[in-house]
């Protein structure tokens, strides 16, 4: 049975999740800020073993502590192929916020839009531009579960005003929540990079940038 665990940490109070199974397995998702404490409050207390880190977008607080886990666990990073310049850059922002970055740019394994298997999970990734061009959401249909990273937030959605955008982000961004997320099923648990847990049928009726 898939679990989903969850560690708010660091300045942004970025929310990092882990799917894992029973046999201790487990999907990191979005390890950005404080990996150490991660792993010593989320992965080992919980006897998790990563085999894989997935970023939902190349922003320094959700892909800067992935160094730490690619090293010490052997797990591939997976990005957004469109946020790989992205990812290259947080190695330069990692340095001035003192996170560990990425181990090596040219080792990030690529994701894209579609259903994807690692070891026994399965999910898809629904690709949602506009905060970053590479933003992704991961969706488990099977647990009613999607993963939104900085794309959809409790009664918000993410900026578009950062490096990295493409020009005319925000409309992007709501075209991209409005047209993917919003197609799922009502009762979709939605976990998102910061914030609180909300769903798919809140946000489709609450939300101020949606209604
Ligand atoms: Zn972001
Ligand atoms: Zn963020």
């Amino acid at each position: 049975m898939t679990r989903i665990r969850k560690i708010t940490v660091g300045v942004w109070e970025v929310n990092c999740y882990t799917l894992s199974d029973e046999y201790g397995s487990c999907i990191l998702i979005d390890p950005g800020e404080a990996p150490a404490t991660i792993d010593e409050k989320l992965v080992i207390p919980n006897r998790h073993r990563p085999i894989a880190i997935i970023a939902t977008h190349g922003h320094l607080d959700h892909i800067g502590g992935a160094k730490y886990f690619t090293e010490k666990y052997a797990a591939p990073l997976y990005v957004h192929e469109r946020d790989i310049e992205l990812a290259k850059n947080a190695t330069f922002w990692a340095n001035v916020f003192g996170t560990p970055g990425i181990t090596d740019p040219e080792k990030i394994e690529r994701l894209c839009d579609g259903v994807m298997t690692i070891d026994k999970f399965f999910f898809e990734i629904i690709h949602t531009p506009g905060h970053t061009g590479g933003g992704i959401c991961l969706y488990l249909k099977e647990m009613g579960v999607v993963f939104t990273g900085d794309s959809l937030f409790y009664r918000a959605v993410g900026r578009s005003d950062r490096p990295g955008l493409d020009a005319g982000g925000h409309y992007m961004l709501l075209e991209s929540i409005r047209q993917r997320l919003f197609g799922l099923p009502d009762k979709t648990i939605v976990f998102p990079g910061h914030g609180r847990i909300t769903t798919i049928g809140y946000e489709r009726q609450h939300n101020p940038f949606l209604t």
